[in-house]
């Protein structure tokens, strides 16, 4: 794979006179099994965010009817076009994802696919924010597959009363399923970054896990990791302050937890139990 070779990737670069740009994110891919086993998770059209040279790009072209990659950093679009030339599936998106309407991008872009995820290797400095922003886009992905920093796969993947669940761990919970793949050391990639990575995919749930409003349950959520070593009770004041400490243990005790629990150790339901007991209280 030509893409993977660094000697081309350099050369390339050069003779576009084009740096890594340590700003975006930018390590990019060298090893093609990697490559490979990210692009065996395109449904039948994708969204690639960060397609760098394209290397992940080329290889989802072949998988996918069709694929949509956006990229930020405009100097690096004219040797994304050359390298993927040969691929007439392919729309590139010179943009920040951030600033998209995601939902209304998949709609323009895929109205031919009957299924659609994304698949990319995200740059290390907006990871969290792309993964929420992709998971409450309310696009209808069937499943989201991306490499980012090994430790936060960890997170994202954990479970209530383990060390590194936290707020976006029970957040993420709502929409999907997580599951941690595979490892990828940083070795596997120019230049080579400062930590591993691993890849995980979110299976997109079509209907929530869950009945309660979700903004109150992200509410919840929030509130009850807001102070980590205090109990429940008294985090979630942060969030709702028109209710008293007598009110809120009065809520948690009557939906059945110990006074002095912490929000680490509740699960999603648990959340929407609290949530909805918090809508009648109003
Ligand atoms: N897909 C390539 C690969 O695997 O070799 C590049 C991955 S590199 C880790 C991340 C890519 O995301 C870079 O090309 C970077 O310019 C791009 N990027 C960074 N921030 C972005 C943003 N907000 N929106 C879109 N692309 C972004």
């Amino acid at each position: 794979m030509r893409l993977t070779d660094i000697s081309y990737i350099k050369s390339q670069m050069e003779a576009h006179g084009v740096n890594f740009k340590k700003k975006f994110g930018q390590n990019f891919l060298t090893n093609p099994m990697v490559v490979e086993r990210i692009a065996e998770n395109a449904a039948e059209g994708v969204l690639e965010i960060g397609p760098g040279l394209g290397v992940l790009t080329a290889e989802l072209c072949r998988y996918a009817k069709k694929v949509c990659a956006v990229e930020i950093d405009d100097t690096i679009i004219p040797l994304l076009k050359e390298n993927t030339a040969e691929f007439d599936n392919l729309t590139i998106i010179n943009n920040d994802v951030l600033k998209l309407d995601i939902k209304e991008l998949i709609r323009e872009q895929f109205a031919d696919c009957k299924s659609v995820s994304v698949c990319a290797n995200l740059p290390y400095y907006i990871t969290t924010p792309v993964i929420m922003a992709l998971a409450e886009s309310g696009a209808g992905f069937e499943s989201i597959t991306v490499m980012i920093q090994k430790e936060v796969v960890t997170r994202l993947c954990s479970q209530p009363g383990k060390g590194d669940y936290g707020a976006i761990t029970a957040a993420l919970s709502y929409y999907g399923e997580c599951h941690k793949l595979f490892d990828v050391s940083a070795g596997n990639f120019i230049p080579k970054p400062k930590v591993d990575s691993a890849v995980m995919r979110i299976d997109l749930y079509d209907t929530p896990p869950v009945d309660c409003d979700r903004d109150t349950l992200m509410r919840v959520i929030r509130g009850a990791f807001s102070q980590r070593r205090k109990t429940l009770v008294n985090s979630l004041g942060s969030e709702f302050s028109h209710l008293n400490k007598e009110q809120i243990t009065e809520l948690v005790t009557s939906c059945g937890f110990a006074a002095d629990i912490r929000g680490e150790k509740l699960s999603l339901e648990d959340f929407a139990v609290l949530a909805n007991a918090i809508k009648v209280k109003g």
